[in-house]
């Protein structure tokens, strides 16, 4: 009889029938001379596929091993009642006849994989690894959060656009840019894109773009990439309480869309995290000073033992010490002028601080960064000196504030540092395809 060709995913419905599917050996299992079990996976699901007698007794067979590529034709049954072996979707294939498309010699990388083996090893090794259950729910997770991340944005009706890659424009400052030769004159890969956002939101309005950013980490840590995703918006006529509430909804209604129960995929995060929870709003403000009174007042203490003093930079161990202990979502606003950049917004009480915030979340720290953007032509001319930038380069940037300048802001969140704290995830990596981290640009 013909076989239709089916995807694992949709196997329930072809109950019954003979189909033809296609994948890869993910778990073998023998009984015997005369009974073999081949767990197959296509990438939409696993299934159990049984051989029996002589289909099981040949040279093909005998020598097969897992992470092969095969085709299977058979029938779609349930399991027997009352059957030991628990099948995915309680339903089997029962093979009629079947072929192997390639093997995968024994003695390959897979062996050392899903142990915990050595750090580097693994991902040397991340074409393979990508192919094991864990990591590959992980992708898939980050695949949905994405969808679920664009579609908060485009229901709110913010334009997506695409801005370059390479530019001549430092976000960031100097030491993690970089550096690219470009028709024989010097550019930098994209640190954020939110110069070019400041500037569509007088086009197109409120604006948002899912693209790299890319930045030289100088150290190895367990959320800097030196690539990542970087989902950043901008949007005109609004205040710093705007942007605070706005930021609180975006995180609301991402987690509320995974846990809708609609969401045929929001059982793969539970299955990666069963604790997680959509945070309630709103969430718990700090101003930086109150974090400082906070370190001091929990003996949390710089590397070389004294207490953090007003206008010193937070580092990360410190930050996920004090947000570990808080164990709720914090918005740390009000960051001292001196370390944010040229762009950022002075407060109109205290022009040493600025309308800036940090989102904070529990075993990450820092996911989301955002603020006002100064507005003023002349106050911007003189953050650019103050800074030791040459303004020429941002003649663009700064012709904003000339023709028709507002009120705007925006923020940026990493999409692997929301996928750590979604899939409570210890390392970035573990959130990213290919990761690309200090030394490392392989595979
Ligand atoms: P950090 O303090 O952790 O170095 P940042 O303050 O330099 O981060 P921002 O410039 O505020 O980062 O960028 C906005 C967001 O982009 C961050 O909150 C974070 O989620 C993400 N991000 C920044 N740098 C990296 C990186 N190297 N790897 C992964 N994500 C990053
Ligand atoms: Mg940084
Ligand atoms: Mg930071
Ligand atoms: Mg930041």
């Amino acid at each position: 009889p013909t076989a239709k060709v089916i995807k694992i995913r949709d196997s329930t419905e072809h109950r019954e029938r003979r189909v033809k599917i296609q994948g890869w050996v993910h778990h073998l299992r023998r009984e015997g001379k005369k009974l073999l079990f081949i767990q197959l996976r296509d990438g939409t699901g696993y299934l159990q596929c049984v051989l029996t007698n002589l289909l099981c007794s040949t040279y093909e067979a005998i020598t097969l091993t897992t992470e092969s590529s095969v085709t299977l034709f058979g029938k779609v049954m349930e399991l027997p009642p009352g059957s030991h072996h628990k099948a995915p979707g309680d339903h089997e294939l029962i093979v009629d006849y079947w072929e192997l498309i390639c093997g995968a010699p024994s003695g390959g990388p897979y062996s050392v994989l899903d142990k915990n083996t050595n750090f580097d090893l693994q991902l040397d090794n991340r074409h393979i690894v990508i192919r094991g259950t864990n990591t590959s729910k992980n992708l898939k997770a980050a695949s949905l959060v994405t969808q679920l991340i664009r579609e908060h944005h485009l229901d709110r009706g913010y334009m997506e656009v695409h801005p370059p890659c390479i530019v001549q424009t430092k976000t960031e400052g100097g030491s993690s840019l970089f550096e690219l030769q470009y028709y024989g004159k010097k550019a930098y890969l994209t640190q954020s894109s939110q110069l070019y956002l400041e500037s569509v939101i007088a086009a197109l309005g409120d604006v948002f773009c899912i693209q790299k950013s890319f930045r030289a980490e100088k150290s190895r840590t367990r959320r800097h990439l030196s690539e990542f995703t970087h989902i950043e918006a901008e949007f005109n006529f609004i205040t710093f309480e705007n942007l605070l509430e706005k930021i609180e909804d975006l995180v609301v209604s991402v987690c509320d869309r995974i846990t809708n129960p609609n969401n045929p995929l929001r059982q793969l995060v539970f299955e990666i995290n069963p604790d997680f929870r959509t945070p309630r709003r709103p969430f718990k403000r700090m101003s930086y000073t109150e974090v400082i009174q906070y370190l001091k007042d929990n003996n949390i203490k710089k590397k070389d033992g004294t207490y953090f003093q007003p206008k010193d930079d937070i580092p990360e161990g410190a930050e996920r010490t004090m947000i570990n202990k808080l164990n709720e979502p914090i918005l740390v606003c009000r960051f001292p002028a001196a370390w944010k950049p040229f762009y950022t917004k002075k407060c109109s009480d205290d022009p040493q601080l600025t309308e800036s915030v940090d989102l904070l979340m529990p075993g990450v720290g820092e996911i989301l960064g955002a603020s006002m953007r100064t507005e003023n032509y002349d106050e911007l001319i003189k953050a650019f000196i103050e800074k030791k930038i040459e303004p020429s380069t941002y003649y663009w940037y700064s012709d904003q504030r000339k023709f028709g300048s507002c009120a705007h802001g925006g923020y940026g969140l990493g999409l692997e540092r929301f996928l750590m704290w979604i899939l409570k995830l210890p390392h970035i990596c573990d959130a990213c395809l290919y990761p690309r981290i200090l030394d490392r640009c392989k595979p």
